[in-house]
């Protein structure tokens, strides 16, 4: 396939990489990044045009509307928008719209898997749209990941990623307050994991990304909290999950909840640059009597 790759960040230009590497003729395009491995253009509309499928991994919704809005008139009728930024939910319906409008297939496919997936073409992409434009790239699916589940029409795709999002930074506060009660009454680490990991509290934050250092599978934790996935990222899903649930009026108090410490973490204290799992030293170091 002919492809334009649009936002070769972190997270693009590994995707885009694979891709090339898998045969397929990539341009790819970014203002500021500019890895050697790929074929580059000058411009998002150079990209895009004659291209069968353009890619989009871009930071947020905003810059995703002004790029679609600029490379839709330009692509071949029939072709593909696929975008993989995580965004919020109504830019990726109203980009979705302005494809259709423009007669071209959409489909807002978000991962999960970060960097390193990226890099392994290991993601998982939740993708919206018809099962016709599902299809059509499925094929770079197999490329870029190990798994795509169709979710739905457009926009659902960054609804369950969002969904997806809420529950981890939830359950990772909950799991990191709960080993730090536990060293309050006693509890040896080792013990809590080997409990809860086979019991009703397991999660993906106990099991497979532990917050506690030198118990478990080898995590973050045990390099010092350096990213995996960053404070900061999660903070931006949170927001999306709390954006979202607001314009459908949906009670979620405890995303809410994880929404706003990881906003104090971040803004405030020191989460930025560190995993999000660090929430559990971020504990270590307060008391109860600090929060009433
Ligand atoms: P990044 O900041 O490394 O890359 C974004 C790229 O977009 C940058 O290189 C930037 O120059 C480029 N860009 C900005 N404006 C542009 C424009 N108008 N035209 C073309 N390119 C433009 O971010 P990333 O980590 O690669 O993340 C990309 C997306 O993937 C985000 O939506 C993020 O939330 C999501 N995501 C990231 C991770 C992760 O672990 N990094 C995991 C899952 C999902």
């Amino acid at each position: 396939m002919k492809i334009g790759f649009i936002g070769l960040g972190n997270m693009g230009a590994p995707m885009a990489i694979n891709l090339a590497k898998a045969g397929h003729e990539v341009s790819g395009f970014d203002p500021v990044a500019r890895p050697t491995e790929l074929t580059l253009v000058e411009t998002a509309a150079i990209a895009a045009a004659g291209a069968d499928v353009v890619i989009t991994m871009l930071p947020n919704g905003d810059i995703l509307r002004a790029v679609a809005s600029d490379i839709h008139p330009l692509m071949n009728a029939n072709a593909t928008h696929l975008d993989c930024s995580t965004v919020d939910v109504d830019s990726a319906r109203a980009v979705a719209d302005a494809a259709v409008a423009s007669c071209l297939n959409a489909v807002d496919a978000p991962v999960s898997g970060g960097v390193g997936g990226a890099a392994s073409g290991t993601l998982t992409f939740m993708a919206g749209g018809t099962k016709e434009g599902f299809e059509n790239v499925s094929e770079l699916f197999d490329i870029m990941g190990q798994k795509a589940v169709h979710c739905g029409p457009s926009g659902n795709g960054q609804a369950a990623k969002i969904c997806n999002n809420m529950i981890l930074g939830v359950t990772m506060i909950a799991t990191s307050e709960a080993f730090v009660l536990a060293d309050k009454l006693g509890l040896s680490r080792e013990a809590m994991y080997d409990v809860v990991s086979t019991s009703s509290g397991a999660s993906w934050s106990m099991n497979t990304y532990c917050p506690a250092p030198n118990v478990g599978p080898t995590s973050p934790a045990d390099n010092n909290y350096e990213p995996g996935f960053a404070a900061e990222l999660m903070l931006k899903d949170l927001r999306l999950s709390q954006v979202a649930a607001e314009a459908v009026d949906a009670d979620t108090p405890m995303g809410q909840a994880a929404a706003a410490l990881y906003t104090r973490f971040v803004e405030e204290e020191d989460g930025l640059g560190r995993d999000f799992s660090a929430m559990l030293p971020r504990f270590e170091t307060k008391s109860r009597s600090e929060n009433t």
